[in-house]
C-alpha cells in the first residue's frame, strides 16, 4: 500500500478513540474522491437564487440517496423549489440530531471569473465554482454521511436527519421557515448542524477551528425624509436632500453600546491564549473601563469584524435622492443595514435611532423580517463538546473557537424552536482567506483536502454523537 493511502487509515487509527469510530473505519481515498464527485456535479446544477430551481439539486440528491437504498422526502411550497428530508433511524434512546445544507447560491458576476462558475472545474487541488463553500460543501458533506451510515450499517441511538434546503440566500420563505412552520415533525431535533464555521491553517497546521454558535439579526430600516418640493434656485429649510444627509452622517457615526455574550466573551478569550502578546493584550481588555474605547477604536480600524460582534451595527449602505439637478425632492431615502445583537430589544433600539436622528422629518421604516430572533446556542453540551473534541482529533493542536456570525443562515430559525444549531465549515489557509475566492466572491473555490476533512470531520462528529457504543 503506497504511503498515500496508508497515513489517512494510519491517522484515523491513531485519532479514533471511542469505540464506535474504532469499529466504523471509513477509507477516506475512496469516500473523498466520491464527496468531491458530488461537490463537482451540485455545483454544475445552476441553483442561482433568485429564481433558484433548488428542485433540480433536490432530484439530484435524492437519486444519489436512493441508490443506496435511503428513502428521502420532497416539499416543496413553489414546485420550483424543494426541499429534502431523508432520515436513518436510530433505536430512539436519544433525540434525533438534524445536519443541514442549503442548496441554493448567490448570483455571479461571470466575466470577473476566470473559471466557468457552474462548471464544478476540479484544478491544482481546488474545486471551483459558485457553491463550493457556500453551502454545497455542507449538502455534499450532509449526503455523504448518509451514505456513509447507510453502508456500514451503523447502529445508532438517535435519528440523524439531513435536511437540503431551499431559499437561504434571502428567501426562507420556501426553504427553511416553511420546513420550520409546516412540516417541523419532519426536522425536530436535539441538536442542529450547519454553515457558518471553518477554521484557519496557516502551512498545514491549523491554528482555529470555529463553531458558529449565535448569529446578529437583520433589522434593517429605511430613513425616509420629507420636504417641501421646489425649485432648485430658491432654497428652503425643509430640504428632504440635506435633512436625510444630516440623519444618515448620525447614524453612521453612532457608536452603539457594546456588549458581550457567552459565545464572544469565550471567543475573546480562547483568541486571546494563542495572540501575539500585543493582539492578546486587547482581546484580555475589552471590558476594562479604561482601556475599551481605544480597543474599540483599533478594532474598527484594523479588523471591524471584532468590532462588528462586540454591537449591534448600524451602517448606511445606500441613498436615493433627486431626479433632476434643479428640482428639490420632497422625499429622499437611504437604507441602513442594521445587524443586531441577539439579545437586542428591536422596537426599543429603533427608538434609540430616533433619538439619535433627532428630527421628526425622518420616518425609519423597518425591513420585513425574514428570520426570528433566537438565544445563542450553549457551549457546554453534549454537541459542543463532541465538536470540540473531534476538532482537536481531525485538527490537532488547533483552538476552537465559538463565534458570532455578522451575517445571518438558516440556523436562525432553528434556534428560534429552541433546537441549539452549530455552524461548521471546511478549513482555509491565511492565503486563501486572503485571496478574495471565499464565499459569495468571485472565484468561489474551495480546497480539495480541506473539503473531505471537513467531511470526515463532520462524519466523525455524528459517529461520536449519535452511534451506539
Ligand atoms: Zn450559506
Amino acid at each position: 500500500m503506497p504511503l498515500r493511502l496508508l497515513t489517512p487509515l494510519i491517522c484515523l487509527l491513531i485519532s479514533a478513540s471511542s469505540a464506535a469510530q474504532d469499529r466504523y473505519l471509513v477509507d477516506w481515498d475512496t469516500a473523498g474522491e466520491e464527496a468531491l464527485q458530488h461537490l463537482v456535479e451540485l455545483i454544475k446544477i445552476n441553483t442561482t437564487n433568485p429564481p433558484g430551481n433548488e428542485t433540480q439539486a433536490a432530484t439530484y440528491v435524492k437519486s444519489v440517496l436512493a441508490a443506496d437504498g435511503i428513502d428521502s422526502t420532497l416539499y416543496a411550497l413553489d414546485p420550483d423549489r424543494t426541499n429534502l428530508v431523508a432520515r436513518i433511524k436510530g433505536n430512539g434512546s436519544k433525540r434525533p440530531i438534524l445536519i443541514m445544507g442549503h442548496t441554493d447560491v448567490v448570483g455571479v458576476q461571470a466575466d470577473r471569473w476566470t473559471e466557468e462558475p457552474f462548471g464544478g472545474l476540479r484544478k491544482d487541488g481546488y474545486v471551483y465554482g459558485r457553491g463550493s463553500l457556500d453551502d454545497k460543501d455542507n449538502v455534499t458533506a450532509g449526503l455523504m454521511v448518509m451514505l456513509l451510515l447507510k453502508r456500514n450499517g451503523i447502529e445508532l441511538d438517535r435519528d440523524v436527519i439531513f435536511l437540503a434546503e431551499a431559499g437561504e440566500e434571502g428567501t426562507p420563505e420556501y426553504g427553511i421557515t416553511y420546513m420550520v412552520d409546516q412540516h417541523w415533525d419532519a426536522i425536530d431535533a436535539e441538536f442542529c448542524l450547519a454553515e457558518g464555521g471553518g477554521g484557519i491553517a496557516e502551512h498545514d497546521h491549523v491554528e482555529v477551528v470555529g463553531l458558529q454558535t449565535t448569529e446578529k439579526m437583520i433589522r434593517r430600516a429605511t430613513l425616509v425624509a420629507r420636504g417641501t418640493a421646489g425649485h432648485g434656485s430658491v432654497p428652503r429649510p425643509d430640504n428632504a436632500v440635506s435633512i436625510l444627509a444630516r440623519a444618515v452622517a448620525k447614524a453612521g457615526a453612532w457608536q452603539t453600546e457594546m456588549r458581550l455574550n457567552e459565545t464572544t466573551r469565550a471567543y475573546f478569550e480562547r483568541l486571546a491564549a494563542i495572540s501575539r502578546p500585543d493582539d492578546a493584550v486587547h482581546y484580555r481588555n475589552i471590558e476594562n473601563p479604561e482601556e475599551t474605547d481605544a480597543i474599540q477604536q483599533h478594532f474598527l480600524e484594523t479588523f471591524p469584524y471584532h468590532y462588528s460582534i462586540l454591537r449591534t451595527s448600524v451602517v448606511p449602505t445606500m441613498i436615493e435622492a433627486g431626479f433632476r439637478k434643479n428640482v428639490i425632492p420632497s422625499e429622499a431615502t437611504a437604507m441602513l443595514d442594521i445587524r443586531m445583537l441577539p439579545d437586542e430589544n428591536v422596537e426599543e433600539f429603533y427608538g434609540m435611532l430616533a433619538d439619535v436622528i433627532d428630527d421628526p422629518r425622518v420616518e425609519i421604516v423597518p425591513e420585513r423580517v425574514y428570520r426570528p430572533a433566537a438565544a445563542p446556542s450553549g457551549i457546554d453540551n453534549e454537541m459542543f463538546e463532541t465538536l470540540e473534541r473531534v476538532a482537536k482529533r481531525v485538527y490537532p493542536g488547533a483552538t476552537v473557537l465559538p463565534t458570532m456570525s455578522t451575517g445571518g443562515t438558516d440556523m436562525a430559525q432553528v434556534r428560534a424552536k429552541g433546537v441549539p444549531a452549530y455552524g461548521v465549515g471546511p478549513i482555509r489557509t491565511r492565503d486563501e482567506l486572503s485571496s478574495g475566492n471565499g464565499a459569495h466572491s468571485d472565484n468561489e473555490r474551495v480546497a480539495e483536502d480541506a473539503f473531505v476533512d471537513f467531511v470526515r470531520f463532520l462524519w466523525l462528529t455524528v459517529i461520536d454523537v449519535a452511534a451506539s457504543e
